[in-house]
């Protein structure tokens, strides 16, 4: 096997672009190594400049849900260009977006789009601080909402990875207006709303987190921030930008059937175009621009092909039963990779709701950021490249998730789980 190519490629990269890449989490700095360069994919597959091809379990980190290349995303794509990329006037399309956004997520009556899941974040607490002339937000360790100054206090995701939590060139009276607190800990938030109810605007959470691992939330977690926000009139935000439409139509406050005051939204709806989305409360959302008087504002926001992309995406979600199936290779994926560790003795904690998946290295359970942070990262990084060396490629670090397509057949599962097996042995 031959990584040539993509040597040369990362060589030449790294000499105009920071680290070689355009997002940190890109690069292998968590298990060592070059990056791989895709020249393609198609399905659950994709190849790299060598003419390497793997089982690709990063699917863009979310968005692909129905694997590379779907078809009816790549119609939509090339009959849409067609009619010219961006208009800077309002189009079909988006109104469509945002009716089916409306209609599928069960507490947004209003959405405005944007153009990344960091935007959707950054604007809904511009509107919660609007809203409620509170300056305070309040997150929890480990979740990642994108890349804005208030929220790159202790966040997963790549910053996680490569441990710069809290990220130089954010002001100290920025993050000094964010308090964080441990995930699924529902005393410390109350505890916290005890001290400080009338400064805090928000409460922002993965409803399920996705960026330090798969961890889902324990029973009360979610209950708590809504009923301490609702009694001191803060706004409970979820963050859905990896969930939402990922474990099931309506996301996560569907599927685990809470009420949040915003939510926002990301990955999925754009079919892997940038496009980001934050909606929520009537009341709320009617404060923006040019409503009301909270500005926030975009170029090419709707973009028409972004919004044709997205529509197709989401389009296909809705045929009957597809998250019952998704849900079915997910799990037995995790039973696999479960049983396989087991045969060889390696500790192991498997989380997986529908479409996402991670396998800590660490005995468990893993409920919060410091239990995944119990992780041996080492042996991570041993198996990611032993599962690279047979044809798998997993995100680059033990603090993702693993991203479950409608292309991930059952035979790909499979093949995945001997992969494992035999990458687990060799770790041994
Ligand atoms: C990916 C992600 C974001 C940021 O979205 P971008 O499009 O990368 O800016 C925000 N929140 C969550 C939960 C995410 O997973």
């Amino acid at each position: 096997m031959t990584d040539e190519r993509s040597n040369d490629l990362f060589k030449r990269a790294q000499a105009v672009i920071p680290g070689g890449v355009n997002s940190p989490v890109r690069a292998y700095a968590a298990v060592g190594g070059t990056p791989r360069f895709i020249e393609r994919g198609s399905g659950a597959r994709v190849w790299d400049i060598d003419g390497q091809g793997y089982v690709d379990y990063v699917m863009s980190w979310g968005p692909l849900i129905h694997g590379h290349a779907f078809g009816p995303v790549v119609n939509a794509l090339e009959s849409g260009a067609a009619y010219g990329t961006s208009y800077g006037a309002p189009t079909a399309a988006e109104v469509e977006l945002a009716e089916t956004l409306v209609r599928c997520v069960p507490s947004v009556e209003m959405v405005r789009l944007v153009n990344s899941g960091t935007e959707a974040t950054m604007s809904a607490i511009r509107l919660a601080r609007a809203a409620t002339g509170r300056d305070r937000i309040l997150k929890f360790a480990g979740n990642y909402h994108g890349h804005a100054d208030a929220l790159l206090a202790r966040a997963g995701s790549g910053s996680l990875t490569l441990g710069v939590p809290t990220s130089p060139g954010v002001p100290r009276s920025v993050v000094a207006q964010t308090s964080v607190l441990p995930f699924n800990d529902a005393q410390a938030v109350g505890r916290t709303f005890a001290a400080q109810a009338e400064e805090i605007a928000a409460v922002i959470v993965e409803p399920i987190a996705g960026n330090m691992g798969v961890v889902p939330p324990v029973p009360g977690f979610l209950e708590t921030i809504r009923r301490v926000t609702t009694e001191t009139g803060a706004l409970f935000i979820a963050d859905e930008v990896i969930t939402g439409f990922r474990v099931g139509l309506g996301g996560a406050q569907q599927y685990l059937d809470f009420a949040p005051d915003l939510t926002t939204l990301g990955k999925i709806i754009g079919g892997g175009m940038p496009v980001g989305a934050y909606g929520g409360r009537r009341d709320l959302m009617e404060k923006m621009a040019p409503v009301g008087e909270v500005y926030q504002a975009g170029t090419l926001s709707g973009n028409p092909l972004a919004t044709a992309a997205g529509l197709a995406n989401l389009q296909a979600l809705q045929e009957p039963d597809f998250y019952q199936r998704l849900d079915t290779r997910t799990q037995r994926l995790a039973e696999g990779l479960r049983r396989a560790a087991a045969g060889v003795g390696v500790p192991i904690t498997v989380n997986a709701v529908t479409g996402m998946l991670t396998m800590f290295f660490t005995g468990g359970p893993v409920a919060s950021l410091d239990d995944a942070q119990r992780s041996d990262t080492e042996r991570f990084a041993r198996f990611f490249h032993a599962m690279l060396d047979r044809g798998i490629m997993l995100p680059p670090s033990q603090f993702e998730a693993w991203m479950i397509s409608s292309a991930h057949t059952e035979e790909i599962i499979d093949e995945t789980i001997e992969a494992a097996e035999a990458a687990l042995r060799i770790l041994m």
